[in-house]
């Protein structure tokens, strides 16, 4: 029997991985629901090609092809319904940002297992996200490649035999570059990330080293450690995804070529492996040499920033990410300056960082207010 697979964000870069991975995997996987946002074009593409049962797109535009064929379901309710249909046992959310919460609240409380890229959603609601699982009795697998390498480690020891974790980061584009120059960098700079291919979001999260605060608090959150257990460290070849350190000192790394093909398949099967004959073999010489720096936490002030975030717990994560969301949409949009990111983040956790966190409610009242604040600010 195959397991029925929604892909929430299908026309993104890792929604576009993941229909490369399923299209070699068949004997296990079935495309049961697409969704996108807006691109329809795509979307039809990726649907006479898939023939999923079930297509959603959020915005329709006047020309779309969801309009003429008029099976697609629009809205944003879409998301929840592709979640949580009885044809899916995987939902894979490969949404960009907050838009991706409810969904993956639904599919948690109706017992699906949820691949979970959009670790927006988990850093911002991380106590919702773990009573749904535990209401629903679904599972949270991630597809980022550093905890999908901290769960292939980890393989199912508890956290009393964990000393630390150990997140690699790239570093970005901005790696060597002098903390005055990154202040002024431009659109161009930052989309020149040196090892991943990926949605312009989370280019300029890499750039900022926002992607790894919200990293963090994601390990947080999956692996239910505290922060002191936690590190990052910068890591430029992107070879080696991450590492855990057990008690006794031992220290086992998940290794291999950048590419996201690899953790997405593992979201899938784990805790099986499924053969995939199309991943490269590993050859160590060629990725040679693997090295290992400290984060300038002072040329990239989001990171710290993030980190304290999650410490302080409460609303914290929530005003963070959505200070940074908005902050990189007026980046991107050419209206704010790199360095203008950062400081939003730390007006914005000023201001409402002390907010309640309890419900649903809350939280989308501390990520409003967060993103009117900063949309102020300039
Ligand atoms: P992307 O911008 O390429 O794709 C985003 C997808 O989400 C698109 O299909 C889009 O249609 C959909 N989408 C955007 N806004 C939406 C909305 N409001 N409602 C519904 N759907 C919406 O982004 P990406 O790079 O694929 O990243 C997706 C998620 O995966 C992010 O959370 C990112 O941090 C995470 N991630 C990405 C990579 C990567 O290699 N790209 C690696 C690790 C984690
Ligand atoms: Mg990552």
């Amino acid at each position: 029997m195959t397991r029925g697979v929604a892909i929430l964000g299908s026309t993104g870069s890792v929604g576009t991985t993941a229909l490369r991975v399923l299209a070699r995997h068949t004997d296990r996987f079935r495309v049961a629901a697409l969704t996108a946002h807006s691109n329809a074009v795509l979307l039809r593409e990726q649907v006479d090609r898939f023939h999923p049962a079930y297509v959603g797109i959020v915005h329709d535009g006047p020309n779309g092809a969801g309009a003429d064929s008029g099976d697609w379901r629009t809205g944003p309710e879409c998301l929840i319904e592709a979640a949580v249909r009885t044809d899916v046992d995987i939902v894979l959310n490969a949404i960009v940002g907050a838009a991706g919460l409810d969904a993956t609240l639904a599919a948690l409380d109706s017992g699906k297992r949820v691949a979970l890229a959009n670790k927006e959603t988990l850093v911002m609601g991380g106590s919702l996200v773990a009573e749904a699982r535990r209401r629903g009795g679904g599972d949270l697998v991630p597809v980022d490649s550093e905890h999908s390498a901290i769960l292939q480690c980890l393989a199912g020891r508890p956290e009393t035999e964990v000393r630390r974790l150990v997140l690699t980061a790239s570093g970005g584009p901005f790696r060597d570059w002098p903390a005055d120059r990154i202040e002024s960098a431009t659109l161009d700079d930052a989309l020149r990330h040196p090892t991943w291919r990926m949605g312009r979001k989370i280019t300029v999260d890499s750039a900022t080293l926002a992607n790894k605060a919200l990293e963090v608090i994601e390990a947080h959150y999956l692996f239910g450690l505290p922060f002191d257990q936690i590190d990052v460290v910068v890591h430029p070849q992107s070879v080696v995804h991450s590492l855990v350190e057990f008690v006794d000192g031992s220290v086992l790394a998940q290794l291999g070529a950048p590419s996201m093909e690899v953790p997405v398949l593992y979201s899938l099967t784990h805790p099986d492996r499924a053969a995939d004959a199309a991943v490269p073999a590993f050859d160590p010489v060629a990725a040679s040499p693997l090295t290992f720096e400290r984060v300038r936490d002072d040329a990239f002030p989001a990171l710290r920033l993030g980190i304290a975030a999650g410490r302080q717990g409460g609303a914290a994560p929530a005003v963070f990410n959505a200070a940074n969301e908005e902050a990189v949409g007026l980046f991107t949009a050419g209206r704010i300056r790199f360095g203008d990111i950062a400081r939003s983040i730390a007006d914005a956790l000023d201001a409402f960082g002390g907010l309640p966190s309890r419900s649903r409610s809350e939280v989308l009242a501390a990520d409003a207010a967060a993103r009117r604040h900063v949309r102020e600010m300039f």
